[in-house]
Formats: C-alpha cells, structure tokens, sequence
C-alpha cells in the first residue's frame, strides 16, 4: 500500500519582550488551521536585546532582533516599535527563509490612541505573520493589494488585503514545490 509521505516542519514563534499571551495563542492557532506543511509551537520568551535599541529614534533595529535566533525556523513576535534602514517602520522582516520577525506595536490599535480591538488586532497579527512566513517560503511582496504578499505601509494597507496568497502567488509557490 502507498504510503503518503508527509513533511512535517516545525516553527518556532517565540515572543520577544512582552506580547499579550490571548493574541499568540490565536496566532500559533490560526497558523495551525491554515498550514497543511508546517506545525507551529508556541516557545520560548525572549527579553528585548538592549543593544537593539536605538535611543535617538525610541524604536528597536529589526535585524538585531533577528540576530536572536539560532536556525531558520523561527518566527519572533515583539510588542517592540521596529525600524529598518531608510524606513521609519516596519510591520515585520524576515531574514533569507527565516528567521522572522512580526511587531505587534503598530498592529494595536491603542498605539493610535484608539479602543482595544482584539477581533481586528489578531486578524493583522495573522496576516502580518503570514506574509513574512511567504517570505520565508521565497516569495517577494507582491502588487496585488488583495494578496497577504502585498506590502504594508499603513495598517490599513493589511486590513483591506485577505489573509490569502493572490493566484500568482500561489503558482509561484507551487513551481518552488512549496505547499503552504
Ligand atoms: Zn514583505
Ligand atoms: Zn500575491
């Protein structure tokens, strides 16, 4: 009898500072309920390296944040405000395939002087980690604003896209013999 071989990697997400537990634990859910590939675990809490922060602009340099992983798989969720060169922010980065990392600051609404909103906080949480888990999976940002590779600058960039790949995307993926 053929037996299907299933490839089973396994991501770490581990929180890097301080991150409300109500919004990884939805998170590693979520993730689980779409991945028919990956299985993610929710691990270790990191403290925020002090020599990412840069004083002058109060935020924390993403690629040092990065510098805490010790292999590829593992995604870091930070209620650290991060910055890359030549950007005042960003949602998230990743590394080559991985590791990534995912800001929660920009995604909570009361860092805009708003009402906590945890139906649309998670939603972002879960869309912003899905496309740096594209990245991590090769694809590029992509120029459909409806695709989750789309490119967020504002958060209402990733409330108007889908948690999905678009279709050329999808195609993308599969040509890599990637299977989300
Ligand atoms: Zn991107
Ligand atoms: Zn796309």
């Amino acid at each position: 009898m053929h037996k299907e071989r299933v490839i089973m990697a396994v991501i770490r997400v581990l929180e890097v500072g301080d991150v409300p537990k109500k919004y990884l634990d939805v998170l590693v859910q979520e993730l689980n309920k779409k991945s028919r590939i990956y299985r993610f675990t929710l691990g270790d809490k990191l403290p925020l390296p002090a020599n990412a922060f840069d004083k002058y602009r109060q935020q924390y340099k993403a690629e040092e944040l990065l510098k805490l992983a010790r292999d590829a798989r593992v995604l870091f969720i930070t209620n650290a405000d991060i910055y890359t060169e030549n950007r005042n922010f960003i949602f998230g980065l990743t590394k080559g395939n991985g590791p990534s990392v995912v800001s929660f600051a920009r995604l909570d609404p009361t860092f805009y002087g708003n009402s906590v909103d945890f139906a649309t906080t998670s939603e972002r949480i879960v869309k912003e980690t899905i496309h740096e888990l594209g990245h991590m999976m090769g694809l590029p940002n992509c120029e459909n604003a409806k695709c989750v590779m789309a490119l967020a600058q504002h958060f209402s960039d990733i409330d108007g896209k889908a948690r999905d790949f678009c279709k050329s995307c999808e195609v993308r993926l599969t040509a890599a013999g990637v299977r989300v």
